[in-house]
């Protein structure tokens, strides 16, 4: 590669640096490099994503980054010309002990605060909602109409394909190594770049530590398995939360998606598929959705969330032309149109729609993290 220069270069072409890259050419800023270490755009988590998109956090700062998401989601094939099919059925969040459906009111509380219609729903509710669903234990629920699931793939051919019409430029094979003043240093060359992003996924720690920045980052895999079709749910069916164990079930090719997060899997950047996961995880799916007992699993695959110690993105500047978009802890496809529009607006000197000086990256050094409690 010959040596290059661009006011921005933004690492990762995933949904977050493709959704960065579009905003800031949307805007009128197309000097832009993209350099994946890939092939192609969007392969790192974002292929592995769920596509889950939901509003219903605990936190002001997650419930308005999905706020802005899910209006950009909604107007995404008009606006960008591109299929994009955002199943908005709504995520069903099931609880079976009297202190979850109290942390659901108190969420719901501070949601409906945001303009959020939130539903809560009593056992019956839930039934009506989701007559698939076992509901002999079950307390209450809550319900929001306008989440729901997409594919994630959809809206990263979207960004890229819009963002290099705007000129934006896209390196694929180029790993960033390290940086020099003014420079990164990648696999094939030189980058000379006025600012430089990082939206390298569960990868953006590894990378501050070669460029000198420090990004509380860490890879964490995260499983998930599809089914051949189940003929007796109807499809599409909300994303069902099963709270206390953690499961989540969405439609998925006239078949199921069922996923976990398993609490005790150790931070590391293992990505192998784990056939044990579904021997695990399928007795819980079929044990809220009893009818999951006549599907057959079909394809299992693993994946990494990129966690921050509080759940919550890094946004912003991080000092000496550098600054980050990364730490979506699991949340980054719900989360990419917003992070685009105000990273794009943060790096044309701007003041953003919406405040995230609470996601700066120097929040954990201050003692300031900021708590979550809707995570699975
Ligand atoms: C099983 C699973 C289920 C999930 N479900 C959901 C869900 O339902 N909803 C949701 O919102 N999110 C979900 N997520 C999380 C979501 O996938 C991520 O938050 C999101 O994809 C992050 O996007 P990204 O662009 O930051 O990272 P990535 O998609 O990983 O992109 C980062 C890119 O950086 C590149 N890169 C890394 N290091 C370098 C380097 N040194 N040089 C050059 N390039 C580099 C990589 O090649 C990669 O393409 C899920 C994740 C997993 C694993």
């Amino acid at each position: 590669m010959p040596d290059l220069s661009c006011d921005v270069a933004i690492i990762g072409a995933g949904i977050i640096g493709t959704s960065i890259a579009w905003h800031l050419a949307k805007r009128g800023l197309s000097d832009v490099v993209v350099l994946d270490k890939g092939e192609a755009a969007g392969t790192g988590s974002t292929a592995k994503a769920a596509g889950g998109i939901r509003a219903q956090f605990s936190s002001d700062i997650n419930i308005e980054l999905s706020r802005l998401s899910i209006g950009e989601f909604e107007r995404f094939p008009q606006e960008m010309g591109v299929e994009a099919v955002f199943n908005q059925v709504g995520y069903l969040w099931i609880a079976t002990t009297a202190e979850h459906m109290k942390l659901f009111e108190a969420n719901a509380t501070v949601q409906r605060r945001h303009g959020l219609s939130i539903e809560l729903l009593d056992a019956a509710g839930v039934k009506a909602r989701a007559p698939y669903v076992r509901t002999d234990d079950v307390v209450g629920g809550v319900f929001h109409a306008k989440d729901g699931y997409a594919s994630p793939a959809d809206y990263v051919m979207g960004y890229h394909k819009k963002a290099r019409e705007k000129g934006v430029r896209f390196l694929f094979g180029e790993e960033v190594r390290g940086r020099e003043p003014g420079a990164l240093v990648t696999s094939s060359g030189r980058v000379a770049a006025k600012r430089v992003v990082v939206a390298a996924g569960a990868y953006s720690g590894k990378l501050g530590e070669r460029l000198g920045v420090e990004i509380p980052v860490v890879p964490v895999r995260r499983q998930c398995f599809v089914t051949e079709p189940v003929e007796e749910l109807p499809h599409p069916i909300p994303m069902t939360v099963d709270y206390g164990t953690g499961v989540y079930i969405h439609s998925e090719s006239r078949g199921v998606l069922v996923g976990k997060a398993e609490k005790d899997e150790p931070a590391g950047f293992n990505e192998a598929a784990d056939y044990g996961f579904v021997e695990r995880v399928a007795p819980l799916a079929m044990d809220r959705v009893p009818v999951l007992e006549r599907a057959q699993p079909k394809t299992v695959w693993a994946g990494l969330y990129e966690v921050t110690p509080d759940h919550h993105p890094v946004l912003g500047e991080a000092g000496d032309g550098m600054w980050v978009a990364c730490g979506f802890s699991g949340h980054g496809v719900m989360h990419a149109p917003a992070t685009g529009m105000l990273m794009a607006e943060l790096l044309l000197g701007r003041k953003p729609p919406l405040d995230v000086s609470s996601l700066r990256l120097t929040r954990f050094r201050e003692g300031k993290p900021i708590v979550e409690t809707n995570v699975i």
